[in-house]
This record gives C-alpha cells, sequence and structure tokens, in this order.
C-alpha cells in the first residue's frame, strides 16, 4: 500500500538540508509519494526506513530493460499520463516479426533491411531496435532462428512461445542478449516464471480482461519476478487502445501495483491493411506501448514511426537545439550566399535539408536564441536586428566569405531596418516564410 507524503515525511531526518534537490524534507517526502523524486536523493535516509520506503518509492510503472548487443534498453519507468505534465522518459522499442514459418531468404531480407535502417535526425540516431521471434511449433527452428538473429543483428529479441521447453532452448541459446519471453500465461505461468526466474529474463504475461491479468501478473510477482511487461490479449484496435489507457491509468493513479509495468502491443495481430497497421502503430506510439511489433521493417512505414516518437518523446520543456556556428552546406566558397536563422533544431533540420536539397553552396549562419523558433524568438526579442547584427560581426563568417549579403527569414522582415543600421556594409535580402521555398529562392539569387 503507498504511503501518502504525511506519512513518508514522518521518516525522514528533518533537517531540510536541501541536498536532495528540494528545499525542504516535507517537499521531498510528497515528490517521493508521488513519483517524482527517488529515495536515493537523500542520502541520510537509514537503512530500516529505506527498507520501509521502498514500495512506496518505487516507481509507479515500473522501468523494465531489455537487452541489445550493445547494453540495453529501458520501457516503462514513466510518471505521468500526459508528456506536457512532466515528459516521456523511455520510448516504446519498434519490433519487427519473424517467424519459423518465413523462408530463410525472408529472414534475411529482414535482418539486413533491420541493420541498414537508420536515419540520422537533428543529431540523434533513429532506428528500430527489437525483433520479436514467434516460434509456430517447431522448438529447433525456433532456437535456431533466434540465435540467427542474435548473430547477424544487435536487435534487443523478444521471444514467442507458449511452449516452456521451446522457449527455455531459444532464451538459452540467447541468454548472453537478456531477451524478454513472451508469454506466461495462466496455463503456462508456472513454467514460464520459473524460467525467466532461472535465466535472470524479463518475462511478459498475457491475459485477456484486466481481472485475469491483475490475477497472473500477482502469482508471476508471487514467484520473486520483478520485470513484467504486459499484454491484455486484446487484438482489435479500440479495445488494445482502450487497454493501454486503462493500465498506465490504474498504475499512476491509484498505484495498482499489478500494472504497474510496460505494455507490449501486437498492429501485426491487428488487420492485414499494411497502412492500417502503422496508423495502429501510431496510435500506441502515443499512448501507451511500451513495444510496438509491427509485420515488418520498411523504411517508408518505419520511418514516420520513428519521426512521431521522437517528437513525443522529447522533453516538452525543454526545446531542442543545436550548436550556433557557421555551417557549410553543398561546399560553399567565399561568393555563396549566407542565410541564417535561429538555433532551434527542427528550424535547424528544415532549414539545412532545404538547401542541401537545393544543391546550392550556401553558408547557413546558425544564432543561439536558446531553441526558440524564429517567430517565438523575434517577438521575445532574441532575433531582433541588433542581436543578429552582433551575432553576424563575431561568429566569424566575415573571414570565411566575401559577400556581403545576409538573406533572413520570411517571418523576421520585420528585423531588416534594424539590421541594415547595425550591418551597414551588408545587403539584407529577406527570405523565403516557407524552407519549401528556399530551393527555389537560393537558385534564383
Ligand atoms: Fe531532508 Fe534528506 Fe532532502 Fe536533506 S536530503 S532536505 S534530510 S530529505
Amino acid at each position: 500500500m503507498a504511503l501518502t507524503g504525511i506519512e513518508i515525511f514522518k521518516m525522514l531526518p528533518k533537517t531540510n538540508c536541501k541536498e536532495c534537490g528540494f528545499p525542504t524534507c516535507l517537499a521531498f517526502a510528497m515528490a517521493l509519494a508521488s513519483g517524482k523524486a527517488e529515495l536515493a536523493a537523500c542520502p541520510y535516509v537509514s537503512e530500516e526506513v529505506r527498507e520501509k520506503l521502498a514500495e512506496a518509492s518505487a516507481p509507479p510503472i515500473r522501468p523494465v530493460k531489455i537487452g541489445m548487443k550493445e547494453g540495453e534498453k529501458v520501457i516503462g519507468g514513466e510518471l505521468v499520463m500526459f508528456r506536457h505534465e512532466k515528459t516521456f522518459f523511455n520510448p516504446p522499442l519498434i519490433a519487427g516479426l519473424l517467424t519459423t514459418a518465413m523462408s530463410d531468404a525472408d529472414v534475411d531480407a529482414q535482418i539486413d533491411a533491420f541493420n541498414k535502417m537508420q536515419y540520422e535526425r537533428v543529431g540523434l540516431m533513429l532506428r528500430p531496435e527489437m525483433f520479436a521471434v514467434k516460434d509456430m511449433g517447431d522448438a529447433g527452428k525456433f532456437a535456431a532462428l533466434a540465435k540467427k538473429v542474435a548473430d547477424k543483428s544487435d536487435a534487443a529479441i523478444m521471444l514467442m512461445s507458449d511452449n516452456v521447453d521451446a522457449m527455455k532452448a531459444a532464451a538459452e541459446a540467447v541468454k548472453d542478449r537478456k531477451p524478454l519471453l513472451y508469454a506466461a500465461t495462466a496455463a503456462n505461468a508456472d513454467g514460464m516464471g520459473a524460467l525467466a526466474k532461472e535465466l535472470g529474463l524479463p518475462l511478459a504475461a498475457k491475459a485477456d480482461g484486466y481481472d485475469a491479468l491483475a490475477e497472473l501478473t500477482t502469482k508471476l510477482t508471487g514467484l520473486g519476478l520483478k520485470d513484467l511487461v504486459l499484454d491484455s490479449g486484446a487484438r482489435t484496435i479500440k479495445q488494445a487502445f482502450q487497454d493501454q489507457v486503462v493500465i498506465r491509468r490504474a498504475a499512476l493513479g491509484p498505484k495498482f501495483r499489478p500494472f504497474g509495468f510496460p505494455t507490449v502491443t501486437f498492429p501485426c495481430e491487428m488487420t492485414d491493411d499494411p497502412m492500417k497497421e502503422v496508423l495502429y502503430a501510431a496510435t500506441f506510439i502515443s499512448k501507451y506501448g511500451g513495444i510496438v511489433v509491427l509485420s515488418s521493417l520498411e523504411p517508408h512505414r518505419v520511418f514516420p514511426l520513428l519521426l512521431q516518437r521522437l517528437n513525443i518523446y522529447t522533453d516538452p520543456q525543454k526545446p531542442m537545439i543545436v550548436t550556433p556556428g557557421i555551417y557549410p552546406i553543398n561546399n560553399p566558397d567565399e561568393n555563396s550566399p549566407i542565410c541564417i536563422t535561429t538555433n532551434f533544431a527542427l528550424t535547424y533540420f528544415i532549414v539545412s535539408g532545404e538547401i542541401e536539397g537545393s544543391k546550392v553552396p550556401t553558408w547557413l549562419l546558425i544564432m543561439d536564441t536558446e531553441g526558440l523558433s524564429v517567430m517565438t524568438a523575434w517577438a521575445a526579442g532574441k532575433f531582433v536586428g541588433d542581436a543578429v547584427g552582433m551575432f553576424v560581426k563575431k561568429c566569424g563568417i566575415t573571414d570565411k566569405a566575401k559577400n556581403r549579403t545576409l538573406i533572413i527569414p520570411g517571418y523576421a522582415a520585420a528585423i531588416s531596418g534594424d539590421l541594415e543600421e547595425e550591418l551597414p556594409d551588408w545587403k539584407i535580402l529577406i527570405g523565403p516564410r516557407e524552407a519549401s521555398h528556399i530551393p527555389a529562392f537560393l537558385k534564383a539569387q
């Protein structure tokens, strides 16, 4: 049973030393009770109290680690229903399905596609992370397929079988990868639970309906298992979506421990329509899948999901920024045009992409506006004539280029007068408002 903030406060040292990052022990106790702080932040809690508080201070949704070749991925560990309340921490893993019924050529093609599927955006590498390896009734093939995936890719692995013996053979073949075992059911819970415990691996629990799922996870935690992943069994988008919301709400609100685990979702089993499958996957990336399994990994289906996931799992309270400075694009020389914009990462990403696509050699100046976009920075007084002028003088572009024409964003047209006064040797050109018009604009210069 979770403790209240006041109950936790009574057990703290009450010295208000602030070392935990909170102004008082009471504030720390309240944050601990709501899952917004960790007990380890207070170094003065006695061992006895630490044990008592362990339950109260445990995260409402347990972070579960699943291994990759290098390191591990964490799912779960979320503290809020909506990202604007705080942020979401651990992006869902995007998985491709491989079955023992697939031909070797198809399996090789999927592994090859997985290995090549990497996209760099805003300084981050986006990619799917997992393969779901499914047993279709042949234990030998199942273990061999799991081993092949482990040998030929760095993917996290989810092993899917109802058969405890088949699961044991496959899990032992790839146990160094720390795969997720899927799934314990009411029928095999003892065997699967014992196997997961013996090998120290995370285990998925699958049951139809909330009561059955709660009963199953209670049984598994009673066996000593801590790292569980939930499957509510629903295979229609409506029910599965509802289940995600109910499970998240139950875990965060009343701190219903049997649902305090991340979930796994299967858009691949909900439709035969590839486009619908992507839409369903997008639904679970938004709310609240811990793993999203697709029937296959193809760039045109995975890429939009990676971008969606990137957007949802960035901290809404911290703007994404790029380093201010001079960015040469398409090998510019001293006569190449010079553009300027803000260091909001998405602005940089879109503008630099359009310039690159134009093939026009260009200098792109990125000014520090604390991550604000052009219009917001202008409204906040951070992208105004004197500030931009000062940056252009100091950034070093005059050492690299003889050209003295500065192209400013169309949305910042209002600063052109002030900028001309600040940079009397420069010609100020107002660029397009829409980034998509940049290539035509540059070619016309
Ligand atoms: Fe209180 Fe511990 Fe925080 Fe110090 S570190 S203010 S003793 S809770």
